[in-house]
């Protein structure tokens, strides 16, 4: 099965909003083996969306349309969708009730304009809105199926998982179905990864190796239409490539290194702290958006300038100034300290030059991590990421995680 997603919005054609929808839209149908041969986008016009409509229906199984459901003028896929499949729009009942409650609830004014949003195709599907209100629509007709989802990502996600995709793996030529993993690497650039398993890559045939490049680290995608056994065969021999599987760090999509590190904190039952000034705050910021990080986390410090460092974190400011406070001095201290104040097993401190400008004579990119252990020799390490301001401080932090995951590794 081959299908096109139509993103309909001038705000998608401006550049003001990014087409996520089409993503999300093309790995789902991915992983149930459907082909997404197309990516359109139209603007809110009528005509050219007639004709988008009609010319993805002559190259596809199924036409999929994000957006333009909503209750404004601008807002056309159903009106002209109907018009292009000679179809009578009716009122979705569950729907029309559901807006009801909602105006009744809320004494807000209920103007006549918000029932277009219930409004679908007589001889189609309704797709309910769990978390809005415009209704999608699932239709099929010669031989082609067609979708209507709303524009909003927090309403298009669940009526595509929830509604129309156990609806689509029914159907004939779907399902075929896709076994994926994903490997997340840290510490090895793209170009690196690619190189060393570039044989790997040229002569596998049944198992795709997809290489993503994301924000400081690298992710593979395998997939294979044989089985799992597949994977894990293909799995093992990348791991296993020399200067590859010392980089790889853990499984999936919604996985991330700060996961991986609080996943084994918690495992051995330690606690972290830190003390930061070029990141300030954020490797402290990462912990939190882990749910239940509570039990590892407790609180730490943000100490930007000589004063605070020496302050907060009972340094001698006068042995601080004399190292420089971009110093393997410096972040030694700062762990120590922080790790003896916070009463933590771990203590990890950032320092270092963010840029624009040079500082204490130390290039812009140059970071100073310190790792303080309860009763164990406090780590530095100096590393430079001579990028931008944004890149060198989410490194820093990438870098700070995978010191304490790797010294967790090794502290069995
Ligand atoms: P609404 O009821 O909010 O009007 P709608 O179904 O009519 O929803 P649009 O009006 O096309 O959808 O878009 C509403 C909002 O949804 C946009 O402002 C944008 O934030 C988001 N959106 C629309 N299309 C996309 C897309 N392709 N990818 C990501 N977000 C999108
Ligand atoms: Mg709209």
């Amino acid at each position: 099965m081959k299908a096109e997603i139509i993103a309909v919005g001038t705000e998608v054609l401006m550049g003001q909003v990014i087409n996520s929808n089409a993503a999300v839209i093309s790995e789902s149908l991915n992983d149930l083996g459907v082909d997404v041969v197309y990516h359109t986008t139209v603007g809110d016009n009528k005509e050219r969306l007639f004709n988008c409509i009609k010319q993805a229906s002559s190259r596809v199984d199924l036409v999929l349309l994000s957006g333009g459901l909503g209750p404004t003028p601008d807002d056309l896929t159903r009106d002209v969708l109907a018009q292009y499949l000679n179809e009578d729009l009716v009122r979705f009942e569950p729907g029309y009730e559901k807006l009801l409650d909602y105006f009744a609830q809320t004494g807000r004014e209920h103007t006549k304009n918000n029932d277009l949003q219930v409004l679908t195709l007589k001889n189609g599907i309704a797709l309910p809105n769990e978390t809005g209100f415009a209704i999608g629509t699932y239709i099929e007709k010669n031989e082609t199926i067609y979708v209507t989802l709303p524009g909003p990502p927090s309403e298009l996600i669940p009526m595509l998982k929830n509604h129309f995709l156990p609806l689509l793996a029914g159907q004939k030529g779907v399902g075929a179905h896709l076994y994926t993993r994903v490997l997340r690497f840290y510490g090895i650039g793209e170009s690196q990864l690619v190189t060393r398993l570039s044989s790997l890559i040229d002569t596998q045939e049944q198992v795709t190796i997809a290489p993503y490049a994301k924000t400081a680290e690298v992710t593979l995608r395998l997939a294979t239409k044989l089985s799992e056994n597949a994977l894990d065969e293909v799995e093992k021999k990348i791991l296993q490539t020399a200067d590859v599987g010392e980089f790889f760090y853990g499984y999936g999509d919604e996985n991330s290194l700060v996961q991986v590190s609080v996943d084994l904190l918690k495992e051995k039952g330690k606690t972290i702290t830190a003390a930061e000034s070029l990141t300030a705050g954020k490797f402290q910021s990462s912990l939190g958006d882990i749910a239940g990080v509570s039990s590892v986390f407790k609180g730490g410090f943000v100490t930007y300038s000589l004063e605070t460092k020496a302050d907060f974190l009972q340094i001698d400011v006068t042995k601080l100034a004399q190292h420089g406070m971009i110093s393997e001095f410096s972040a030694e201290k700062m762990a120590e300290q922080a790790l003896k104040l916070a009463k933590s097993d771990y203590a990890l401190s950032f320092t270092g030059v963010a840029g624009p400008d040079e500082m204490e004579e130390k290039k812009v990119g140059t970071v100073f991590i310190g790792l303080a252990r309860k009763g164990q020799k406090t780590l530095v390490e100096e590393c430079h990421f001579p990028r931008n301001r944004k890149y060198i401080r989410i490194s820093a932090v990438m870098k700070g995680l995978d010191v304490l995951r790797r010294e967790l590794l090794e502290n069995k």
